[in-house]
Protein backbone atom coordinates (compact mmCIF):
# COMPACT_ATOMS: atom_id res chain seq x y z
CA UNK A 1 0.00 0.00 0.00
CA UNK A 2 1.68 3.50 -1.11
CA UNK A 3 1.66 5.74 1.73
CA UNK A 4 -1.25 8.36 1.94
CA UNK A 5 1.26 11.51 2.86
CA UNK A 6 4.15 9.78 1.60
CA UNK A 7 5.77 13.45 0.92
CA UNK A 8 5.19 14.45 4.46
CA UNK A 9 6.64 14.61 8.01
CA UNK A 10 5.48 13.31 11.33
CA UNK A 11 7.57 14.16 14.76
CA UNK A 12 6.18 12.32 17.90
CA UNK A 13 7.69 13.81 20.62
CA UNK A 14 8.73 11.07 23.11
CA UNK A 15 10.09 7.46 22.00
CA UNK A 16 9.04 5.45 25.06
CA UNK A 17 5.76 2.84 24.55
CA UNK A 18 2.94 5.23 23.35
CA UNK A 19 5.61 7.04 21.20
CA UNK A 20 6.55 3.70 19.85
CA UNK A 21 3.13 2.27 18.89
CA UNK A 22 2.03 5.45 17.16
CA UNK A 23 5.41 6.02 15.47
CA UNK A 24 4.30 2.44 13.87
CA UNK A 25 0.98 3.61 12.62
CA UNK A 26 2.72 7.17 11.65
CA UNK A 27 4.83 4.91 9.20
CA UNK A 28 1.86 3.80 7.11
CA UNK A 29 0.71 6.93 6.89
CA UNK A 30 4.35 9.08 6.40
CA UNK A 31 7.30 9.17 4.21
CA UNK A 32 9.49 10.73 7.21
CA UNK A 33 8.76 10.09 11.01
CA UNK A 34 10.67 11.29 13.75
CA UNK A 35 10.82 10.46 17.23
CA UNK A 36 12.22 12.76 19.52
CA UNK A 37 12.86 11.39 22.87
CA UNK A 38 14.65 12.67 26.50
CA UNK A 39 16.45 10.26 27.62
CA UNK A 40 19.54 7.67 26.04
CA UNK A 41 17.69 5.32 25.05
CA UNK A 42 19.69 3.56 22.75
CA UNK A 43 21.38 1.13 24.81
CA UNK A 44 18.97 -1.51 24.48
CA UNK A 45 16.99 -0.47 27.87
CA UNK A 46 13.25 -0.34 27.94
CA UNK A 47 13.08 1.10 31.86
CA UNK A 48 14.81 4.42 31.33
CA UNK A 49 15.00 7.28 33.80
CA UNK A 50 12.11 9.29 32.27
CA UNK A 51 9.98 5.94 32.54
CA UNK A 52 10.20 5.24 35.96
CA UNK A 53 7.26 2.91 35.89
CA UNK A 54 9.23 0.22 33.51
CA UNK A 55 10.58 -1.07 36.80
CA UNK A 56 7.19 -2.12 38.28
CA UNK A 57 5.17 -5.14 37.22
CA UNK A 58 2.93 -4.56 34.44
CA UNK A 59 0.07 -6.52 32.86
CA UNK A 60 -1.23 -6.36 29.17
CA UNK A 61 -4.78 -6.68 29.22
CA UNK A 62 -5.94 -9.22 27.03
CA UNK A 63 -7.59 -6.19 24.04
CA UNK A 64 -4.17 -4.27 24.47
CA UNK A 65 -2.64 -7.54 23.49
CA UNK A 66 -4.50 -8.12 20.73
CA UNK A 67 -3.88 -4.89 19.05
CA UNK A 68 0.08 -4.89 19.84
CA UNK A 69 -0.21 -8.24 17.42
CA UNK A 70 -2.16 -6.50 14.41
CA UNK A 71 0.75 -4.21 14.63
CA UNK A 72 3.01 -6.16 15.16
CA UNK A 73 2.67 -9.38 14.23
CA UNK A 74 4.18 -12.17 15.91
CA UNK A 75 5.44 -10.11 18.73
CA UNK A 76 3.73 -12.76 21.23
CA UNK A 77 5.46 -14.99 20.06
CA UNK A 78 8.47 -13.38 20.00
CA UNK A 79 8.13 -12.52 23.64
CA UNK A 80 7.03 -16.39 24.39
CA UNK A 81 9.84 -18.22 22.42
CA UNK A 82 11.90 -15.88 25.73
CA UNK A 83 9.88 -17.51 28.10
CA UNK A 84 6.89 -14.75 28.77
CA UNK A 85 3.97 -17.11 29.56
CA UNK A 86 0.51 -17.24 27.58
CA UNK A 87 -2.59 -17.83 29.46
CA UNK A 88 -6.66 -17.49 30.62
CA UNK A 89 -6.94 -15.23 32.66
CA UNK A 90 -9.42 -17.07 35.16
CA UNK A 91 -7.31 -19.97 35.03
CA UNK A 92 -3.87 -18.52 35.51
CA UNK A 93 -4.78 -15.61 38.15
CA UNK A 94 -5.06 -16.91 41.71
CA UNK A 95 -6.75 -13.46 42.42
CA UNK A 96 -7.91 -12.16 45.68
CA UNK A 97 -10.93 -9.86 45.44
CA UNK A 98 -12.22 -7.38 48.42
CA UNK A 99 -14.57 -10.00 49.02
CA UNK A 100 -12.82 -13.32 48.64
CA UNK A 101 -10.86 -15.27 45.90
CA UNK A 102 -12.42 -15.40 42.46
CA UNK A 103 -13.36 -18.44 40.91
CA UNK A 104 -10.44 -20.42 39.12
CA UNK A 105 -12.29 -20.95 35.83
CA UNK A 106 -11.30 -20.81 32.36
CA UNK A 107 -12.70 -17.60 30.97
CA UNK A 108 -11.23 -17.27 27.31
CA UNK A 109 -10.04 -14.20 27.77
CA UNK A 110 -5.87 -14.91 27.23
CA UNK A 111 -2.91 -12.52 27.96
CA UNK A 112 0.75 -12.65 28.24
CA UNK A 113 2.91 -11.77 31.31
CA UNK A 114 6.17 -9.90 30.31
CA UNK A 115 8.03 -6.90 32.05
CA UNK A 116 7.65 -3.53 30.36
CA UNK A 117 11.36 -3.23 29.93
CA UNK A 118 11.08 -6.55 27.40
CA UNK A 119 7.99 -5.26 25.78
CA UNK A 120 9.77 -1.54 25.45
CA UNK A 121 12.97 -3.11 23.64
CA UNK A 122 10.91 -5.50 21.16
CA UNK A 123 8.46 -2.79 20.21
CA UNK A 124 11.36 -0.44 19.58
CA UNK A 125 13.52 -3.03 17.58
CA UNK A 126 10.74 -3.27 15.45
CA UNK A 127 9.79 0.20 15.10
CA UNK A 128 13.65 0.93 13.99
CA UNK A 129 13.62 -1.29 11.78
CA UNK A 130 10.87 0.20 9.68
CA UNK A 131 11.56 2.54 7.02
CA UNK A 132 11.50 6.39 7.11
CA UNK A 133 11.60 6.14 10.92
CA UNK A 134 14.66 8.11 13.28
CA UNK A 135 14.62 8.27 16.86
CA UNK A 136 16.63 11.34 18.29
CA UNK A 137 17.86 9.60 21.34
CA UNK A 138 19.09 12.87 24.47
CA UNK A 139 17.00 14.88 22.70
CA UNK A 140 14.50 17.38 24.27
CA UNK A 141 11.34 18.89 22.84
CA UNK A 142 10.94 22.81 24.31
CA UNK A 143 7.83 23.65 22.12
CA UNK A 144 5.93 23.78 19.44
CA UNK A 145 5.96 26.04 16.60
CA UNK A 146 2.68 27.34 15.17
CA UNK A 147 1.67 29.17 12.00
CA UNK A 148 0.04 32.59 11.94
CA UNK A 149 -3.28 30.86 12.34
CA UNK A 150 -2.11 28.41 14.97
CA UNK A 151 -1.59 25.60 12.92
CA UNK A 152 1.20 23.50 14.66
CA UNK A 153 4.16 23.41 11.80
CA UNK A 154 6.83 21.71 13.28
CA UNK A 155 8.51 21.52 16.95
CA UNK A 156 11.89 23.11 19.27
CA UNK A 157 13.95 20.55 20.03
CA UNK A 158 17.64 21.06 22.23
CA UNK A 159 20.69 18.83 22.64
CA UNK A 160 22.96 19.07 25.36
CA UNK A 161 26.03 21.36 23.88
CA UNK A 162 23.89 22.47 21.09
CA UNK A 163 21.93 25.00 19.89
CA UNK A 164 18.37 24.80 19.62
CA UNK A 165 16.92 23.58 16.58
CA UNK A 166 13.76 23.40 14.54
CA UNK A 167 11.97 20.60 13.18
CA UNK A 168 9.08 21.53 11.13
CA UNK A 169 6.23 18.52 10.42
CA UNK A 170 2.77 18.12 8.86
CA UNK A 171 1.92 16.19 11.91
CA UNK A 172 3.53 16.27 15.50
CA UNK A 173 2.14 14.09 18.27
CA UNK A 174 2.85 14.58 22.09
CA UNK A 175 3.28 11.17 23.59
CA UNK A 176 5.84 12.58 26.35
CA UNK A 177 4.05 10.81 29.26
CA UNK A 178 2.25 12.35 32.42
CA UNK A 179 5.19 14.79 32.46
CA UNK A 180 4.05 16.34 29.41
CA UNK A 181 4.31 20.18 29.09
CA UNK A 182 1.62 20.34 26.13
CA UNK A 183 -0.47 22.08 28.07
CA UNK A 184 1.82 25.02 29.33
CA UNK A 185 3.14 25.25 25.17
CA UNK A 186 -0.45 25.66 24.20
CA UNK A 187 -1.15 28.04 26.60
CA UNK A 188 1.29 30.26 26.07
CA UNK A 189 0.70 30.17 22.12
CA UNK A 190 -2.95 31.60 23.20
CA UNK A 191 -4.34 29.07 22.56
CA UNK A 192 -6.74 27.71 26.08
CA UNK A 193 -7.21 24.33 27.21
CA UNK A 194 -9.04 23.03 30.57
CA UNK A 195 -7.84 21.96 33.51
CA UNK A 196 -5.94 19.04 34.14
CA UNK A 197 -8.37 16.56 36.30
CA UNK A 198 -6.43 15.09 38.65
CA UNK A 199 -8.06 11.86 41.26
CA UNK A 200 -5.57 11.56 44.26
CA UNK A 201 -4.27 7.92 44.65
CA UNK A 202 -1.60 8.21 47.48
CA UNK A 203 -0.39 4.58 46.48
CA UNK A 204 3.03 3.71 46.34
CA UNK A 205 4.46 0.13 44.73
CA UNK A 206 7.65 -1.15 45.87
CA UNK A 207 8.78 -3.72 43.16
CA UNK A 208 11.64 -6.48 42.61
CA UNK A 209 12.54 -8.83 40.11
CA UNK A 210 13.79 -12.42 41.15
CA UNK A 211 14.61 -15.68 39.51
CA UNK A 212 11.79 -18.22 39.46
CA UNK A 213 12.37 -21.75 40.92
CA UNK A 214 11.95 -23.78 37.87
CA UNK A 215 11.69 -27.28 40.45
CA UNK A 216 9.03 -26.52 41.89
CA UNK A 217 5.37 -25.54 39.82
CA UNK A 218 3.62 -22.49 41.33
CA UNK A 219 0.10 -24.03 39.72
CA UNK A 220 -0.39 -19.87 38.84
CA UNK A 221 0.81 -17.13 36.71
CA UNK A 222 -0.20 -14.81 38.69
CA UNK A 223 -0.81 -13.93 42.06
CA UNK A 224 -3.00 -10.61 43.24
CA UNK A 225 -4.82 -8.89 46.36
CA UNK A 226 -6.75 -5.79 45.31
CA UNK A 227 -6.36 -2.57 46.73
CA UNK A 228 -9.97 -1.58 47.49
CA UNK A 229 -11.13 1.77 49.65
CA UNK A 230 -11.74 2.16 52.13
CA UNK A 231 -10.45 -0.86 53.85
CA UNK A 232 -7.75 -2.79 51.86
CA UNK A 233 -4.77 -0.51 51.89
CA UNK A 234 -2.34 -3.05 51.76
CA UNK A 235 -1.50 -5.12 48.83
CA UNK A 236 0.28 -6.49 45.77
CA UNK A 237 0.78 -8.22 42.48
CA UNK A 238 3.29 -11.39 41.38
CA UNK A 239 3.58 -12.26 37.83
CA UNK A 240 5.68 -15.00 36.43
CA UNK A 241 7.66 -13.23 33.20
CA UNK A 242 10.24 -13.83 30.47
CA UNK A 243 13.76 -15.19 31.23
CA UNK A 244 12.14 -17.44 34.15
CA UNK A 245 11.74 -14.33 36.83
CA UNK A 246 9.39 -13.37 38.62
CA UNK A 247 8.10 -9.67 39.26
CA UNK A 248 6.38 -8.46 42.50
CA UNK A 249 5.22 -5.05 43.11
CA UNK A 250 3.98 -4.31 46.56
CA UNK A 251 1.55 -1.15 47.03
CA UNK A 252 -0.05 0.45 50.10
CA UNK A 253 -2.14 3.28 50.08
CA UNK A 254 -0.70 6.31 52.28
CA UNK A 255 2.31 3.90 52.92
CA UNK A 256 5.21 2.76 51.62
CA UNK A 257 5.69 -0.79 51.04
CA UNK A 258 9.54 -1.92 52.76
CA UNK A 259 12.43 -1.77 49.96
CA UNK A 260 15.15 -4.19 52.51
CA UNK A 261 14.85 -7.83 52.09
CA UNK A 262 13.35 -8.72 55.58
CA UNK A 263 11.19 -6.16 55.15
CA UNK A 264 9.96 -6.75 51.58
CA UNK A 265 9.18 -10.56 53.10
CA UNK A 266 7.64 -9.15 55.76
CA UNK A 267 4.96 -6.89 53.95
CA UNK A 268 4.11 -9.54 51.91
CA UNK A 269 3.43 -12.23 54.60
CA UNK A 270 0.59 -9.84 55.84
CA UNK A 271 -1.44 -10.02 53.17
CA UNK A 272 -4.02 -12.28 52.58
CA UNK A 273 -3.39 -13.65 49.48
CA UNK A 274 -0.16 -16.31 50.53
CA UNK A 275 0.83 -17.03 46.95
CA UNK A 276 2.98 -13.65 47.07
CA UNK A 277 5.30 -14.58 50.44
CA UNK A 278 5.20 -18.03 49.00
CA UNK A 279 7.18 -17.37 46.24
CA UNK A 280 9.01 -14.24 47.72
CA UNK A 281 10.79 -16.53 50.21
CA UNK A 282 11.92 -18.86 47.32
CA UNK A 283 13.64 -16.36 45.55
CA UNK A 284 17.44 -16.80 44.72
CA UNK A 285 18.90 -13.96 42.64
CA UNK A 286 17.33 -10.84 42.97
CA UNK A 287 17.59 -7.39 41.02
CA UNK A 288 17.49 -3.95 42.68
CA UNK A 289 14.31 -2.94 44.79
CA UNK A 290 12.38 0.32 43.31
CA UNK A 291 10.22 2.42 44.79
CA UNK A 292 7.56 4.58 42.87
CA UNK A 293 5.16 7.01 44.43
CA UNK A 294 2.64 9.33 42.37
CA UNK A 295 -0.01 7.76 41.18
CA UNK A 296 -2.66 9.78 40.87
CA UNK A 297 -5.24 9.61 37.92
CA UNK A 298 -5.04 12.47 35.65
CA UNK A 299 -6.64 13.60 32.71
CA UNK A 300 -6.18 16.43 30.63
CA UNK A 301 -9.32 17.28 28.82
CA UNK A 302 -7.75 18.14 25.59
CA UNK A 303 -10.94 16.66 23.48
CA UNK A 304 -13.01 19.66 25.17
CA UNK A 305 -10.53 22.10 23.92
CA UNK A 306 -12.37 24.82 22.22
CA UNK A 307 -10.13 25.90 19.58
CA UNK A 308 -7.99 22.51 19.16
CA UNK A 309 -5.09 23.40 16.86
CA UNK A 310 -4.68 21.33 13.65
CA UNK A 311 -2.04 19.41 13.09
CA UNK A 312 -1.38 18.78 16.58
CA UNK A 313 -2.27 15.12 19.05
CA UNK A 314 -1.65 13.95 21.83
CA UNK A 315 -1.93 10.37 23.08
CA UNK A 316 -0.84 7.65 25.83
CA UNK A 317 -0.15 9.31 29.51
CA UNK A 318 0.23 12.78 28.25
CA UNK A 319 -3.68 12.71 27.77
CA UNK A 320 -4.61 10.24 30.99
CA UNK A 321 -3.00 9.04 33.45
CA UNK A 322 -4.59 6.04 35.37
CA UNK A 323 -3.60 4.26 38.64
CA UNK A 324 -2.62 0.98 37.46
CA UNK A 325 -5.29 -0.95 39.89
CA UNK A 326 -6.57 -2.27 36.64
CA UNK A 327 -3.63 -1.94 34.61
CA UNK A 328 -5.17 0.14 31.65
CA UNK A 329 -2.68 2.43 30.55
CA UNK A 330 -0.65 0.07 28.19
CA UNK A 331 -4.24 -0.98 26.81
CA UNK A 332 -5.48 2.37 25.93
CA UNK A 333 -2.27 3.81 24.52
CA UNK A 334 -2.72 0.97 22.03
CA UNK A 335 -6.14 1.27 21.31
CA UNK A 336 -5.76 5.20 20.93
CA UNK A 337 -3.04 4.32 18.41
CA UNK A 338 -4.75 2.03 16.70
CA UNK A 339 -7.70 4.89 16.45
CA UNK A 340 -5.64 7.23 14.65
CA UNK A 341 -4.52 4.53 11.92
CA UNK A 342 -8.25 4.22 11.72
CA UNK A 343 -8.85 7.79 11.34
CA UNK A 344 -6.02 8.07 8.84
CA UNK A 345 -6.97 4.96 6.49
CA UNK A 346 -10.29 6.46 6.12
CA UNK A 347 -9.66 10.10 4.84
CA UNK A 348 -10.42 10.99 1.12
CA UNK A 349 -7.71 11.72 -0.83
CA UNK A 350 -7.30 15.01 -1.19
CA UNK A 351 -8.58 16.18 2.49
CA UNK A 352 -5.30 16.06 3.59
CA UNK A 353 -5.47 16.43 7.68
CA UNK A 354 -7.83 19.21 7.90
CA UNK A 355 -9.82 18.75 10.84
CA UNK A 356 -7.84 15.34 12.13
CA UNK A 357 -6.54 16.67 15.34
CA UNK A 358 -9.30 17.89 16.39
CA UNK A 359 -11.59 15.11 15.64
CA UNK A 360 -9.25 12.90 17.30
CA UNK A 361 -8.97 14.58 20.13
CA UNK A 362 -12.83 14.19 20.53
CA UNK A 363 -12.85 10.62 19.84
CA UNK A 364 -9.84 9.62 22.59
CA UNK A 365 -11.84 11.64 25.31
CA UNK A 366 -14.69 8.95 24.45
CA UNK A 367 -12.42 6.08 24.57
CA UNK A 368 -10.64 7.01 27.28
CA UNK A 369 -13.99 7.94 29.68
CA UNK A 370 -14.68 3.96 30.35
CA UNK A 371 -11.03 3.42 31.62
CA UNK A 372 -11.18 6.72 33.66
CA UNK A 373 -14.39 5.95 35.30
CA UNK A 374 -13.15 2.24 36.36
CA UNK A 375 -9.76 3.68 37.71
CA UNK A 376 -10.89 6.36 39.43
CA UNK A 377 -14.68 5.21 41.04
CA UNK A 378 -12.48 3.47 43.77
CA UNK A 379 -10.31 5.92 44.38
CA UNK A 380 -12.51 8.42 45.16
CA UNK A 381 -13.64 6.72 48.14
CA UNK A 382 -10.70 6.93 49.70
CA UNK A 383 -11.69 10.46 50.72
CA UNK A 384 -14.60 10.13 53.14
CA UNK A 385 -15.22 13.61 52.92
CA UNK A 386 -15.46 14.16 49.24
CA UNK A 387 -17.09 10.85 47.27
CA UNK A 388 -19.41 11.65 43.98
CA UNK A 389 -22.30 10.65 44.18
CA UNK A 390 -21.66 9.10 40.62
CA UNK A 391 -18.60 7.09 42.27
CA UNK A 392 -20.44 6.01 45.60
CA UNK A 393 -22.93 4.45 43.37
CA UNK A 394 -20.13 2.92 41.05
CA UNK A 395 -18.23 1.49 43.90
CA UNK A 396 -21.85 0.15 45.88
CA UNK A 397 -22.70 -2.05 42.54
CA UNK A 398 -18.97 -2.80 41.93
CA UNK A 399 -18.65 -4.22 45.89
CA UNK A 400 -21.81 -6.23 45.16
CA UNK A 401 -20.37 -7.84 42.19
CA UNK A 402 -17.71 -8.73 43.64
CA UNK A 403 -19.83 -10.54 45.96
CA UNK A 404 -21.45 -12.12 43.56
CA UNK A 405 -18.15 -12.67 41.88
CA UNK A 406 -16.73 -14.64 43.98
CA UNK A 407 -19.32 -17.66 44.11
CA UNK A 408 -20.81 -16.92 40.10
CA UNK A 409 -18.08 -18.12 37.40
CA UNK A 410 -20.15 -16.55 34.96
CA UNK A 411 -20.20 -13.21 36.51
CA UNK A 412 -16.70 -13.00 37.11
CA UNK A 413 -16.27 -14.39 33.47
CA UNK A 414 -18.21 -10.97 32.68
CA UNK A 415 -15.75 -8.98 34.63
CA UNK A 416 -13.12 -10.45 33.16
CA UNK A 417 -13.66 -9.48 29.86
CA UNK A 418 -14.73 -5.71 31.19
CA UNK A 419 -11.56 -5.12 33.05
CA UNK A 420 -9.68 -6.74 29.35
CA UNK A 421 -11.52 -4.33 27.60
CA UNK A 422 -12.66 -6.77 25.31
CA UNK A 423 -16.34 -6.55 25.99
CA UNK A 424 -18.42 -2.90 27.02
CA UNK A 425 -19.11 -2.42 31.00
CA UNK A 426 -22.35 -2.44 29.58
CA UNK A 427 -22.10 -6.66 29.77
CA UNK A 428 -22.11 -5.85 33.48
CA UNK A 429 -25.55 -4.30 33.28
CA UNK A 430 -27.04 -6.79 32.04
CA UNK A 431 -30.53 -7.70 33.24
CA UNK A 432 -29.06 -11.00 34.21
CA UNK A 433 -25.89 -9.96 36.02
CA UNK A 434 -27.82 -6.86 37.26
CA UNK A 435 -30.24 -8.78 39.21
CA UNK A 436 -28.07 -11.36 40.77
CA UNK A 437 -26.06 -8.21 42.26
CA UNK A 438 -28.93 -5.97 43.15
CA UNK A 439 -30.44 -9.26 45.21
CA UNK A 440 -27.20 -10.05 46.90
CA UNK A 441 -27.53 -9.74 50.47
CA UNK A 442 -25.87 -6.55 51.42
CA UNK A 443 -23.39 -8.49 53.92
CA UNK A 444 -21.86 -11.89 53.19
CA UNK A 445 -23.26 -14.79 54.69
CA UNK A 446 -21.15 -15.32 58.24
CA UNK A 447 -18.09 -17.13 57.46
CA UNK A 448 -17.63 -16.02 54.00
CA UNK A 449 -15.07 -14.19 52.79
CA UNK A 450 -15.81 -10.66 52.45
CA UNK A 451 -13.53 -7.20 52.44
CA UNK A 452 -14.91 -6.11 55.73
CA UNK A 453 -12.83 -9.47 57.25
CA UNK A 454 -10.13 -8.25 55.30
CA UNK A 455 -7.30 -5.80 57.03
C1 LIG B 1 3.79 1.57 38.98
C2 LIG B 1 3.04 1.51 37.68
C3 LIG B 1 2.50 0.31 37.25
C4 LIG B 1 1.80 0.25 36.05
N1 LIG B 1 1.26 -0.94 35.66
C5 LIG B 1 0.59 -1.01 34.49
C6 LIG B 1 0.04 -2.23 34.05
O1 LIG B 1 0.11 -3.25 34.74
N2 LIG B 1 -0.60 -2.25 32.85
C7 LIG B 1 -0.72 -1.15 32.08
O2 LIG B 1 -1.30 -1.23 30.99
N3 LIG B 1 -0.23 0.03 32.48
C8 LIG B 1 0.43 0.13 33.65
N4 LIG B 1 0.96 1.30 34.04
C9 LIG B 1 0.79 2.47 33.16
C10 LIG B 1 1.83 2.46 32.03
O3 LIG B 1 3.12 2.33 32.56
C11 LIG B 1 1.73 3.77 31.27
O4 LIG B 1 0.42 3.97 30.84
C12 LIG B 1 2.65 3.79 30.06
O5 LIG B 1 3.96 3.45 30.44
C13 LIG B 1 2.63 5.16 29.43
O6 LIG B 1 3.48 5.21 28.33
P1 LIG B 1 3.76 6.59 27.62
O7 LIG B 1 4.65 6.27 26.49
O8 LIG B 1 2.49 7.31 27.37
O9 LIG B 1 4.53 7.48 28.70
P2 LIG B 1 5.98 7.26 29.33
O10 LIG B 1 6.34 5.84 29.35
O11 LIG B 1 6.01 8.02 30.59
O12 LIG B 1 6.97 7.92 28.28
C14 LIG B 1 7.07 9.27 28.04
C15 LIG B 1 8.37 9.48 27.28
O13 LIG B 1 8.43 10.84 26.83
C16 LIG B 1 9.75 11.31 27.02
N5 LIG B 1 9.68 12.77 27.17
C17 LIG B 1 9.04 13.46 28.12
N6 LIG B 1 9.16 14.80 27.90
C18 LIG B 1 9.88 14.91 26.77
C19 LIG B 1 10.33 16.04 26.01
N7 LIG B 1 10.04 17.29 26.38
N8 LIG B 1 11.07 15.81 24.91
C20 LIG B 1 11.38 14.54 24.52
N9 LIG B 1 10.97 13.44 25.19
C21 LIG B 1 10.23 13.63 26.29
C22 LIG B 1 10.23 10.61 28.28
O14 LIG B 1 11.65 10.58 28.34
C23 LIG B 1 9.60 9.22 28.13
O15 LIG B 1 10.47 8.35 27.45
C24 LIG B 1 1.64 1.40 35.25
C25 LIG B 1 2.16 2.61 35.68
C26 LIG B 1 2.85 2.66 36.89
C27 LIG B 1 3.38 3.99 37.35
Amino acid sequence: MGKKYASGKAVVVGGSYAGLVTARVLAEFFGEVVIVERDAVDKGTGAHPSAPQGFHAHAMLAKGGEVLERLFPGLRDELAALGAPVFDYGEGIDFLLPTGFAPRRRTGVMIQAFTRDELERRIRGRVLALPGITLLPSTRCDGLLHDPTGRVTGVRIGRQGAEPEDVTADLVVDASGRTSKLEQWLRSAGIAVPPKQVVRAKVTYTSMTFDRPEDRPAGFRVAYQMLSAPRVREAGVLMAVERNRWTCSLFAFEDEPPTDDDGYLGFAKGLRNPRLAEQIEQRTVQEPTYRYTNLDNQWRRYHAAPDWPERLVAVGDAVCVFNPVYGQGLTVAALEADLLRRMLAHRRPGNGLDGLARAFQKRLGRLVLPAWTLSTSSDLMWNPDRQPLGARIAHWYNARLFRVAVKDPAVWARFVRVVNMVSSPALLFHPSVALKVLTAPARPAPGAADHHSLP
